[in-house]
């Protein structure tokens, strides 16, 4: 398929293919204590070198078993991919989908998103 040329695009570090960036999540490395986490970046303002990836955990879960992470962002030895696992978890499940009928309402939590 031949896109529209001047839409940036970026590479998922999960599955490795090119995407228009907005498509992507975009998530930096940063410093906590003495390791280092992962942290989602979705208005883009984090500073530093940034990596990409879809909003899917299989994405994920991709980069992670292949320690993509650490070669995009250029680190070595592990992250903390916890905040950013989670704010993929959390961006992947359409709210109201529960999957066995659990009872427990989840309080919608409204991620600082531009429109
Ligand atoms: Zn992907």
């Amino acid at each position: 398929m031949a896109g529209p040329t001047r839409t940036p695009t970026r590479t998922c570090v999960g599955c490795r293919k090119r995407a228009p960036a907005f498509e992507l999540l975009r998530f930096v490395a940063v410093r906590a204590g003495d390791h280092l986490q992962l942290r989602p970046d979705p208005n883009r303002r984090l500073p530093g070198r940034g990596a990409h990836v879809h909003p899917d955990p299989a994405c994920f879960a991709q980069a992670e078993r292949r320690r993509a992470f650490g070669r995009a962002l250029r680190f070595t030895g592990v992250a903390d991919t916890g905040p950013l696992a989670e704010h993929l978890r959390a961006v992947s499940v359409p709210p109201g989908t529960n999957e066995d009928g659990a009872s427990a309402p989840r309080p919608t939590s409204k991620v600082g998103r531009p429109t």
